[in-house]
C-alpha cells in the first residue's frame, strides 16, 4: 500500500543522484513530486520521465535554490502545477564545490559554499512553509561532515551542514504547533557524482573499509530512509538528525 497518495512533495536537487533517489521514492509512495534542478535539465527530464514510467506524477522546474528569487519562481511554479499547498519538501540541493585549505578561502567561496548548502535550506523553508498543512514534513539532507567536521578542505561544507543541522532542531520548535515535523538526514559516505569529483578513490576505499557494513551507501538508502520521515509513520520524529552510514561513526 502506497503511503504518501494525495501528498505534493518538493525536492531542491531532484534530477540526479541523492536527489533523484528521493523523487523518484517519494513518487511510488504516491506524492506528485515538484523535481527542482539548476544545471541537470535532460536528469530532470529523466527523472519526470522515470516517475510518469511508474503511474506517477511530477514537473521539473528549474531554480538557483541559493538565489531567493528563484526560490520564489520555484514556489509560484509550483503552485502553477499542483495548486496551493504541499506536504513535503526535500532541502537535497547542496555541494562541496571544491576542497580549499583555509587559507585559500575567499568571500565568494564562502558566500557559494554556504548559498547553496544552508541559505537554500533557510529561504526554501521560508517560502514554502506557508504551504504546508497540517503534518507537513521538511526534511533536510545535512551530513556526516555536520559531525566530525568533514574530510580535507571541506571546512565550509562542514559548516553549512552543521548550521542545518541545528536550523533543522529550531525549526522543529518553531513549527511544531503547526503540526510540522523537520527532521535532518546525515549520510556517511554515499556513492554519487559528489564523490566522483571531490574524492579520491583511495580515500573512498579507505572510507568504505573503515565502514562496519564495508561498502559505500547507495542513493535509494537515503532515499528510503527521506520517505519514512515523510510519512506518518514517523509521526512523532521531529528535530532529529538521522545518520546513514554503515556505523562508520556514531553520535
Ligand atoms: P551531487 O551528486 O553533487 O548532487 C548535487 C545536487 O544538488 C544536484 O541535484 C544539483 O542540481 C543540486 N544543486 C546544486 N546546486 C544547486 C543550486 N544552486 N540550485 C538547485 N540545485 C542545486 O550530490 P549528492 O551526493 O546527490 O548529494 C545530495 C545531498 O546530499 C547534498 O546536499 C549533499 O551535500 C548531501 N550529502 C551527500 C553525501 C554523499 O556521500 N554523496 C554525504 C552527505 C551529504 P543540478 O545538477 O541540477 O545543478
Amino acid at each position: 500500500m502506497k503511503k504518501l497518495i494525495g501528498k505534493i512533495a518538493v525536492v531542491t536537487g531532484g534530477s540526479r543522484d541523492i536527489g533523484r533517489a528521493i523523487s523518484v521514492k517519494l513518487a511510488i509512495e504516491g506524492a506528485k513530486v515538484v523535481v527542482n534542478y539548476f544545471n541537470s535539465e535532460i536528469g530532470a527530464k529523466e527523472t519526470v520521465e522515470e516517475i510518469k514510467a511508474l503511474g506517477g506524477e511530477a514537473v521539473a522546474i528549474k531554480a538557483d535554490v541559493s538565489k531567493l528569487t528563484d526560490i520564489e519562481k520555484l514556489k509560484t511554479q509550483t503552485i502553477v502545477a499542483f495548486g496551493n499547498r504541499i506536504d513535503i519538501l526535500v532541502n537535497n540541493a547542496g555541494g562541496l564545490i571544491a576542497r580549499k585549505s583555509l587559507q585559500e578561502l575567499d568571500e565568494s567561496f564562502y558566500d557559494l559554499v554556504l548559498g547553496v548548502n544552508f541559505k537554500s535550506t533557510v529561504f526554501a523553508t521560508q517560502a514554502f512553509m506557508p504551504l504546508l498543512n497540517d503534518r507537513g514534513a521538511i526534511i533536510n539532507i545535512s551530513s556526516q561532515a555536520a559531525r566530525d567536521g568533514g574530510g580535507a578542505g571541506s571546512s565550509l561544507y562542514a559548516s553549512s551542514k552543521g548550521a542545518v543541522t541545528t536550523f533543522t532542531r529550531a525549526m522543529a520548535k518553531e513549527l511544531g504547533s503547526k503540526g510540522i515535523r523537520v527532521n535532518a538526514i546525515c549520510p556517511g559516505l554515499i556513492g554519487t557524482k559528489f564523490h566522483d569529483d571531490f574524492t579520491k578513490d583511495a580515500i573512498r576505499e579507505k572510507v568504505a573499509g573503515a565502514t562496519p557494513l564495508r561498502r559505500e551507501g547507495k542513493a535509494k538508502e537515503v532515499a528510503d530512509l527521506v520517505a519514512y520521515l515523510a510519512t506518518n509513520e514517523s509521526s512523532f520524529i521531529t528535530g532529529n538528525n538521522i545518520d546513514i552510514n554503515g556505523g562508520l561513526a556514531f553520535s
